[in-house]
C-alpha cells in the first residue's frame, strides 16, 4: 500500500472507499482546470482592485470609539465596490450575518405602503420572518410592507408571465436569490438573473433589484451587479470572507440604496460615518484575498460529491455534469438515519471538534430541526466544510465549503465512510 492510502487509513477509511474515490476524482480533470482558470481570473480581479485603492499597512490599523475615518473600512468599501463594480458598498463587522445584511437591505429601502416582491419562489428560510411570512417582531408586515411571491415553473425556470401580473404600482423592490439555499431547485446562472432583472425593469424601470448572493460569489466571472442587480448582498462567513473573515456581512449597490442601508444599520444622520473596525480589517482584507482560490476549492469538493452519490443512485443537485452557480451540492438521502451518518462523517474529517457527533436540534428561524456538521474555525461558517439540511423529507443534505481542496476531499470520503459503516451504502 502506498503512503497515502496507509494515512487515509489511519484517519479511519478503509481502501474501497479511497478507490471509489479516486477513481471518480481521475475523471474530473477537465472541469478542475475550468475552475482553476476562474479562480485565476478572480484573483486577478480581487487583486486590481486592491493595487487601485493603494491598500497599505495602515489600513489594517485598530480603530476603535466612534470609528471616524477608520481608513482600513472605507478603503475595504471601496475594492468591494470595484471588485462588485458598483458605485457603493458597506462592508461591516457590525453586520452580524448573511440574514442581517438583507434584512438591512430590505428595511433601508421600503417604507410603509411599499410592496416586496419575491420572483423566483420562496426566499431563504430565515427571511420568512424578516418578511413576515411567518409572523414575527419587527418584520417588514408589522411595518406595513407588503410581500408578494412568483413561484418557479416546474423546471425551475422564472415564470415570467405571472412576474408581470404580479408587478403593480407598489412594486418598490424586487428580489432574487442566487443559490437554491434549503432548496432543491437548481441555483440561477448570473446570465438568468440578468434576465429576469431585464424583463423587471422593462415593466417598471425605477423598481429596485436586490439579489441574495449568498454562496454564489467568484463562482463565475461575473457577478448579479454586472447584470443589472441595483444591490448584491451576501455573508462574509461564506465566500468572500475567505474562510478568515470571523463574521460579518456586505451590501454591494448604487450609492443612494448603500446610503439608506448604512443610515439604517448606524443610525439617520450618521451612516457610513461610524463603525470602528476594532482590528478585524486583516482578515477582511485577506480572506477576500483568499476567497477565489477557497470557492476553486469547494466547487471542486462539491462536484467530487455530486459524481459520488450520483454514481450510488442519489438524486443529487446540480447534477455531476451541470455547470456550477454556487458551492452548494444537494444530496437527497431519502432518510434522517442517512442524513445523520453524512453529516457525523463531514465532523470526523474537520479540523475542530472531530471527535463530536453532531445531532439535529431545533434552530431559530428554521421551522424543522436541523442537523449541522461544521468542525469549523469560525462559529457555523459554511464556507469552512461543512454539510447541514432540514429533517424533513426529501431528507437532502446540503454539503458545502472546504477551504483546501485536500480537506474537502477528506471530507467526502468520510461521509461515504460513515454511510458504508451504517450500513446504509454498499461498495
Ligand atoms: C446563508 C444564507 C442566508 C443567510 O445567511 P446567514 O449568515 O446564515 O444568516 C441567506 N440566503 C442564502 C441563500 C444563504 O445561503
Amino acid at each position: 500500500m502506498s503512503e497515502i492510502t496507509n494515512m487515509y487509513e489511519k484517519m479511519g477509511i478503509r481502501p474501497e472507499v479511497l478507490k471509489f474515490g479516486n477513481t471518480i476524482e481521475k475523471d474530473l480533470k477537465e472541469r478542475f482546470d475550468e475552475i482553476d482558470q476562474r479562480a485565476e481570473y478572480n484573483q486577478l480581479k480581487v487583486l486590481h482592485a486592491m493595487q487601485k485603492n493603494h491598500v497599505s499597512a495602515d489600513c489594517f490599523n485598530y480603530v476603535s470609539g466612534y470609528g471616524y475615518d477608520d481608513h482600513g473600512r472605507d478603503t475595504l468599501e471601496k475594492i468591494y465596490a470595484d471588485v462588485f463594480h458598483t458605485e457603493s458598498a458597506l462592508v461591516r463587522p457590525q453586520i452580524t450575518c448573511g440574514t442581517h445584511a438583507l434584512a438591512l437591505s430590505l428595511a433601508a429601502n421600503l417604507r410603509p405602503g411599499d410592496e416586496l416582491l419575491a420572483a423566483g419562489g420562496k426566499p431563504y428560510d430565515t427571511l420568512e420572518e424578516v418578511i413576515g411570512i411567518r409572523p414575527s417582531k419587527g418584520s417588514l408586515a408589522e411595518y406595513g410592507i407588503s410581500y408578494r411571491q412568483v413561484d418557479l415553473l416546474e423546471d425551475g425556470t422564472f415564470d415570467f408571465d405571472s412576474i408581470r401580473e404580479a408587478i403593480n404600482e407598489k412594486t418598490k423592490m424586487v428580489t432574487v436569490q442566487r443559490s437554491k439555499g434549503y432548496q432543491t431547485r437548481p441555483s440561477f446562472s448570473v446570465a438568468q438573473i440578468g434576465e429576469v432583472i431585464r424583463f423587471v425593469k422593462e415593466i417598471k424601470p425605477g423598481v429596485i433589484c436586490m439579489v441574495d448572493n449568498c454562496y454564489g460569489e467568484f463562482v463565475e466571472e461575473i457577478e448579479p451587479s454586472d447584470v443589472g442587480a441595483d444591490m448584491v448582498v451576501g455573508s462574509l462567513i461564506k465566500n468572500p470572507g475567505g474562510g478568515l473573515a470571523p463574521i460579518g456581512g456586505y451590501i454591494a449597490g448604487k450609492e443612494e440604496l448603500i446610503e439608506n442601508c448604512a443610515y439604517r444599520l448606524t443610525s439617520p444622520g450618521l451612516g457610513k460615518e461610524v463603525g470602528a473596525s476594532l482590528g478585524i480589517m486583516q482578515s477582511f482584507y485577506q480572506g477576500l484575498f483568499l476567497a477565489p482560490t477557497v470557492v476553486a476549492s469547494a466547487l471542486k469538493g462539491a462536484i467530487l460529491a455530486a459524481k459520488i452519490y450520483e454514481k450510488l443512485g442519489y438524486p443529487v443537485v446540480p447534477n455531476g455534469t451541470e455547470s456550477r452557480h454556487d458551492i452548494i451540492q444537494a444530496v437527497e438521502l431519502g432518510s434522517a438515519e442517512a442524513m445523520i451518518a453524512f453529516c457525523h462523517g463531514i465532523q470526523a474529517a474537520a479540523p475542530v471538534d472531530s471527535y463530536v457527533a453532531p445531532e439535529p436540534w431545533a434552530m431559530p428561524g428554521y421551522d424543522s430541526d436541523v442537523i449541522m456538521a461544521a468542525g469549523t474555525f469560525v462559529q457555523g461558517s459554511s464556507i469552512e466544510l461543512s454539510a447541514d439540511g432540514p429533517i424533513k423529507p426529501p431528507y437532502a443534505v446540503y454539503f458545502q465549503g472546504g477551504l483546501t481542496w485536500p480537506s474537502a476531499k477528506l471530507g467526502i470520503l468520510m461521509s461515504l465512510e460513515h454511510l458504508v459503516r451504517a450500513g446504509i451504502v454498499k461498495l
